[in-house]
């Protein structure tokens, strides 16, 4: 029996986990749930799953929380603040911890699951931008065994030869190959887009997800964002990652070996596939994702990103070839453009503009340590906002913990 704490449970990925574990009650037990300030939600889940710890970020909502289950005779402890869910990201009930916040706040809760040596399947790509080497080290230390949930990733994953050991060249592979969707404006005209609205930026073909991952998958930044977490979790080069838009979604990424081999992974675009195959590994359990009829897909097809279209991308790939801080300012600037665009208070086009001029005012720096990269972080975050005409509280300060 495996005890799962959920680390962003109210979210998308934790819809698609709980669904998951639901249909295993004899393998999987939920020893925690923590999430930002939606306390129904949690209470709802709390009431579903009885885990033995809720947290909520928010002070506020966890009062409520508490009166809420107090109110049903629950027995879990509610706790609150960045302490709490350092306290779900750790705690001895749970010995595998599904990291699902959104964005730079998860970087510390995800991080503590590391250093406390537990099994850890990692949505957060956040968390692997911004914590990257130093995130990798604390799970090496900690002995925690990391497994990609984020699709492509996951996908890489299920290719790579058994006891993979981060280098490419001694497994004798020649590149990654990170497919993309192009997202809802893969054949708008480039011209158009500077009217385009949060919502029709949501509006997914193929995935249902939050609106963060949402509006970074129109700008293809989702897609930088993992071509910065592949460098990371495979020790892959960035010339040695390159992406491909597949406007079906159903190849979620490729292998190429150096005998010409190019091994993928197929599957309908329903996050369940790679959280279940997580969950389980290196056995397999039902995801209750339905069967790929080949047949009836007919045509799979592949083309190049259009880098006008998508400046996102190219940005990632200079942020990672310039080293050192580059990847946390952009991630950084990218949080800040898109919770603008999502607010109303800034254009489509604004977030790769203030992502490019982001990089070119902060100056880069070396990355030793966390702290490092939490300044980055910050120093980002303000001179995005300056950049965007915003006031300094707009950046989102999600590293108080
Ligand atoms: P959602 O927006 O649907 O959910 C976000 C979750 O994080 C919610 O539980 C939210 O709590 C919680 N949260 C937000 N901010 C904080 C905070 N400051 N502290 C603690 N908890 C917080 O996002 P998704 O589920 O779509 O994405 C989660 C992560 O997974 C992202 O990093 C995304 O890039 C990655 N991912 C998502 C995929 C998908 O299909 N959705 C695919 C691959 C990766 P509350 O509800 O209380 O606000």
């Amino acid at each position: 029996m495996r005890r799962v704490s959920l680390l962003g449970a109210t979210g998308s990925i934790g819809d698609s986990a709980l669904d998951v574990i639901a249909r295993h009650p004899g393998r999987y037990t939920v020893a925690a749930l923590a999430a930002h300030r939606n306390a129904g939600k949690l209470a709802a889940l709390c009431g579903r799953f009885r885990p033995a710890l809720a947290a909520l970020l928010d002070v506020e909502a966890a009062r409520v929380l508490e009166r809420e289950l107090a109110g049903q005779g629950l027995p879990t402890r509610v706790l609150a603040g960045p302490a709490g869910l350092l306290e779900v990201a750790r705690c001895a009930e749970a010995d595998t911890v599904l990291a699902a916040i959104v964005g730079a706040a998860g970087l510390e809760p995800t991080i503590a699951a590391a250093r406390a040596g537990k099994r850890l399947l990692v949505a957060n790509k956040e968390a692997l931008v911004i914590g990257g080497a130093a995130f990798m080290r604390a799970a090496r230390e900690g002995g925690a065994t990391i497994l990609p949930i984020d699709s492509e990733h996951n996908a890489v994953f299920q290719c790579l030869p058994p006891g993979y050991a981060g280098d490419p060249a001694r497994a004798g592979i020649r590149r990654l190959l990170l497919t993309a969707s192009g997202g809802p404006f893969r054949l708008r005209a480039v011209d158009d887009l500077g009217a385009v609205t949060p919502d029709e930026a949501c509006a997914h073909p193929n995935w249902r997800m939050g609106r963060k991952v949402s509006v970074d998958s129109a700008t293809m930044m989702n897609k930088g964002l993992e071509v910065i977490e592949a460098h990371h979790l495979f020790g892959a080069p960035a010339s040695a990652i390159e992406v491909v838009i597949h406007p079906q979604s159903v190849v979620h990424s490729l292998v190429e070996y150096v005998d010409g081999s190019v091994l993928a992974q197929l599957g309908h675009p329903d996050m369940r596939t790679p959280i279940a195959q997580a969950l389980a590994w290196p056995e397999r359990i039902d995801s209750g994702v339905g069967r790929l009829d080949l047949a009836a897909l007919a045509a799979l097809s592949f083309e190049a990103p259009d880098p006008a279209r998508f400046p996102c991308l190219g940005l990632a790939y200079e942020a990672l070839d310039a080293g050192g801080s580059a990847t946390v300012v952009l991630n950084a600037a990218n949080e800040v453009a898109v919770a603008a665009f999502l607010a109303g208070r800034a254009s489509y086009p604004a977030i790769a503009a203030t992502c490019a001029a982001t990089l070119a005012r902060v100056p880069r720096r070396a990355v030793a340590t966390l702290a490092d990269a939490l300044d980055a972080d910050a120093e980002a975050r303000r001179a995005a906002c300056a950049i965007l005409g915003l006031p300094a509280d707009a950046a989102g300060v999600p590293l108080a913990a």
